[in-house]
């Protein structure tokens, strides 16, 4: 058996993957991908692929970046790890200033975490305990909205709005209060009026914290964008709308920024299109670049104020895991930030968003096509069944058969259950989303023919 084998077999049968049905998972071959450069993956059997999805949404300047390489070397060589439990390293202590100096004006302090599930956890246990702290621990309801994805651990998925997740795992979530998603709002009750859309769910929002405020503990809202229910953007004026509100009937709100912080949206910060200035903020996927896995929830000032009191008085923020603020992940989310200050990363976006924008106009009208959706450079197209118009059942899987195809020619995207995805890394360049736009064109064409 060659070594190439070996490790096919070894990933058939003992490796367990995330959101993978493994019954299903050894029937292809498994693209087990062993290096990388640039824009660019190359498995262990020498195929290149151009990274569609940026390795799950969070590569930021390309794989094998000399400079993130280099800072990650760096600190290799003065220590992989060490406690942030009463202890501190330089790098972490340089992150927490750097992202309270780039986010919104109302965030302060930072705590670090590994993933965007963990950063979302450290948000509700902070809205819940600050209710707590300051002598209203009546205040415990999460307000969240239909479609929601935080995450995958317990907390973040009762405050997300999968029926999936919440079928399986019911008995074990918390109750919460649910908005309508303002994308489905705006689409299939206002005609795609997007101001009309923003006034309706302000309103559905303003109802709720009238009828409950004294019971809820806080808001949680996507960036801008419902991204893991299918790239759903939110009309403008939700966040800033949801901020005003929340204000006005003493409610937190918290922004899971996980998917759109790190310029996805065209911004460093979604937050800034609409001037929201959170009481909490998640973030991870690009905080390191997409090189390691760090996250971090920025706190404002008024939380952070209700967790200090006398030692005696137990009302810190109880939570901690071994790797938190790992200093390896903090000098490459260090050196990632960095280059986003220092070069033209940012300035380019609009071109590259507006490029995308245009591109998916070739998706309209095909009769194998949905239309397509954008937010940012982050895209989605809708697999139909040409005959009837609709997406194919779910275990038929021709959307894992589109990717499959797209692969051979060269690009490596991943199904997102009806939706073929276009998330590129944010360095991508012009020639490169053509070339992804044109192969994933040809793949559904090809693919929805069989
Ligand atoms: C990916 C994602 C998460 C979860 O982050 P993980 O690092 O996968 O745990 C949370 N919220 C949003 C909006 C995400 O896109």
């Amino acid at each position: 058996m060659s070594e190439t084998e070996m490790l096919k077999a070894w990933d058939r049968r003992y490796f367990w993957h995330p959101f993978t049905q493994m019954q299903c998972y050894g029937d292809d071959d498994p693209w087990i991908i062993d290096r990388a450069e640039g824009h660019y993956l190359y498995n262990v059997d020498g195929e290149r692929c151009l990274d569609a999805v940026a390795s799950l949404w969070c590569n930021v300047h390309g794989h094998r970046h000399p400079r993130l390489d280099r800072a990650l070397l760096e600190q290799l060589g003065k220590v992989a790890h060490s406690t942030s439990l009463g202890a501190s390293n330089p790098p972490a202590i340089r992150l927490a200033k750097k992202l309270v100096d780039c986010s919104p004006a109302s965030l302060q302090h930072c705590f670090f975490t590994e993933d965007g599930s963990e950063a979302v956890e450290v948000a509700i246990k902070m809205a819940a305990q600050y209710w707590v702290n300051i002598g209203q621990p009546e205040k415990h309801l999460f307000l969240t909205l239909d479609n929601a994805y935080h995450g995958d651990t317990v907390g973040a998925v009762s405050v997300g709005g999968f029926p999936l997740f919440h079928e399986v795992y019911g008995n074990l979530l918390f109750p919460t209060r649910r908005l309508p998603s303002p994308y489905v709002l705006q689409w299939e009750q206002c005609q795609g009026d997007g101001e009309a859309a923003a006034k309706l769910w302000l309103q559905t929002l303003e109802a709720l914290l009238l009828a409950e405020k004294e019971k809820i503990a806080a808001l949680i809202l996507e960036g801008g964008v419902q991204g893991a229910a299918g790239i759903l953007p939110f009309p403008p004026g939700i966040l800033q709308g949801a901020q005003q509100l929340c204000n006005a009937h003493d409610v937190l709100l918290i922004v899971d920024e996980v998917a759109t912080g790190f310029g996805r949206s065209g911004k460093l910060f979604s937050c800034e299109r609409e001037g929201a200035e959170p009481d909490l903020l998640a973030l991870g996927k690009g905080l390191s670049g997409g090189y390691l896995p760090i996250a971090a929830t920025l706190a404002s000032e008024k939380i952070y104020q209700a967790f200090l009191a006398p030692f005696g008085e137990a009302q810190q923020f109880y939570y901690g895991h071994t790797f938190t603020a790992n200093p390896l992940a903090c000098a490459v989310a260090l050196e990632n930030l960095d280059i986003f200050a220092e070069g033209s990363l940012l300035s380019e976006l609009p071109e590259k968003i507006a490029r995308l924008q245009k591109g998916l106009e070739r998706f309209r009208g095909q009769v194998w096509a949905g239309d397509p959706r954008q937010f940012g450079l982050m895209a989605a197209i809708p697999l139909r069944n040409p005959a009837t118009g609709a997406a194919y059942p779910y275990g038929e899987r021709v959307e894992y058969m589109v990717c499959k195809r797209a692969r051979e020619m060269g690009v490596y995207s991943r199904p997102l259950g009806d939706l073929l995805t276009i998330v590129p890394p944010l360095s991508v360049t012009a020639a490169e989303i053509d070339t992804i736009l044109q192969t994933l064109f040809n793949a559904m064409a090809e693919g929805s023919k069989q």
